[in-house]
């Protein structure tokens, strides 16, 4: 069995190429950039004016100003600015030559063609050509997620089109003749497939594409055909559930004759432990055991830096430090636990958890408390690691 770290390192050892595509600006929030980006241009590109007000020569003297002319945003000054005169500009418009300063509106009168200044602007009000950004300046990272803020800046560098990762396709096969897709009333003994939707959601959350290939009856062969049928669109297969040591549980069985290698096929975690890791050239899989706690926390801890890797990403979800609010206490500690908690102000709450196939603990938790192997007890108070969900 491995550890967590030793299952962390062997899926780390996964070569991986991160394919590029370009897409239209409008398409790039959420991706991942594939190259670094380099400005264009300087911002600002022009000196400009920061405020609604009259431009003029810093050190004139005179007592009022002829205004020579208003001067909008995205029309360029027709004159220069000479002793005793200014000229009407707005937000964001050129300065007009000559000019060294712009003095607010509420700060001046203008009566019969002419300005006066009635009260002291500290300010010059002038952003300058470059102050934010020089021409060929390294503006963004490759492997950072596009935000909001990001599409912003792409945007008002005049970028279109955005040199993105292409999503890793992922496969999710749901093993188990017990299942029925929500929306169809349950038999005896039957319950909902939520693993192919919670798998569904945690793909597209981490930047990958979801390849629904449907449920797969509990036999060696309906397995092995579909993970044949998977690997020919799929770069990641994940299937969940048929991983223990159940009669009808075939996947690393399937998996081996579907020509993979199995790299472990057990790791010393809570929950999730009978868990698979297995390649075949450029592709990999997963199995997961079918509770589906297991199969979102073994995505969460172990598959998704496998994906951010193939999306160019080069951080990892980490942990994160909280306090914990009430003492912990598990009488055995062979195995790494991850258990639900809700964090907030930086205080860890444990939420009340029945195990692994208690979905509605997990979805009142906002985070996993991780236990270290060999930790019994965790006192009222101690510092513990959180991974944020
Ligand atoms: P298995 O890993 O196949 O032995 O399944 C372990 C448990 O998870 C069983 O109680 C299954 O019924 C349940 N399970 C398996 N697959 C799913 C699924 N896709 N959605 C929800 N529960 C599942
Ligand atoms: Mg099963």
């Amino acid at each position: 069995m491995f550890s967590v770290e030793e299952a962390e390192k062997a899926i780390a050892a996964f070569p991986v190429t991160v394919r590029m595509e370009s897409v239209p600006l409008r398409s790039a929030h959420d991706r991942f950039l594939a190259q670094d980006i380099v400005s264009p241009i300087a911002m600002p590109e022009f000196d400009k004016s920061a405020m609604d007000g009259y431009a003029i020569i810093s050190r004139d003297p005179s007592p009022s100003f002829a205004v020579i002319e208003v001067i909008a945003a995205g029309i360029p000054p027709r004159l220069a600015i000479t002793p005793g005169r200014c000229a009407k500009i707005m937000t964001g418009a050129m300065l007009p030559p000559g000019a060294d300063r712009v003095v607010k509106r509420e700060c001046t009168v203008e009566e019969n063609g002419f300005m006066s200044i009635i009260a002291e602007d500290a300010n010059d009000n002038i952003r300058r050509r470059g102050e934010d950004l020089q021409a060929g300046q390294r503006v963004l990272e490759r492997g950072t997620r596009l935000r909001a803020a990001q599409i912003a800046l792409l945007a008002s560098l005049g970028l279109a089109e955005v040199p993105v990762a292409t999503p890793p396709r992922v496969g999710i096969l749901t093993t188990g003749n017990e299942l029925v897709a929500p929306g169809s009333p349950l038999g005896p003994g039957q319950i909902y497939d939520s693993n192919s939707h919670s798998l569904s959601a945690q793909l597209r959350e981490t930047g990958a594409e979801p390849v629904v290939l449907g449920g797969v009856a509990d036999d060696p062969h309906s397995t092995e055909r579909a993970i044949a049928s998977g690997l020919e669109t799929c770069d990641v297969l994940i299937l969940s559930g048929g991983v223990s040591a159940g009669d009808f549980d075939f996947v690393p069985a399937a998996m081996k004759k579907s020509g993979f290698t199995l790299h472990f096929e057990k790791i010393a975690v809570q929950p999730g432990m009978p868990t698979v890791f297995a390649s075949r050239g450029q592709q990999a899989a997963f199995g997961l055991p079918g509770n589906p706690v297991s199969t979102f926390v073994i995505f969460e801890i172990f598959i998704k830096p496998l994906l951010l890797r193939l999306l160019g990403h080069a951080c990892r979800p980490g942990l994160q430090p909280a306090v914990l609010a009430a003492a912990f206490q598990r009488s055995r500690a062979e195995r790494t636990l991850f258990v639900p908690v809700h964090v907030a102000a930086g205080r860890a709450e444990l939420v009340s958890y029945h195990g692994s196939a208690h979905l509605h603990a997990l979805s009142r938790a906002n985070g996993l408390l991780r236990v270290p192997a060999g930790q019994n007890a965790i006192p009222a108070g101690s510092t513990v690691d959180v991974r944020l969900l």
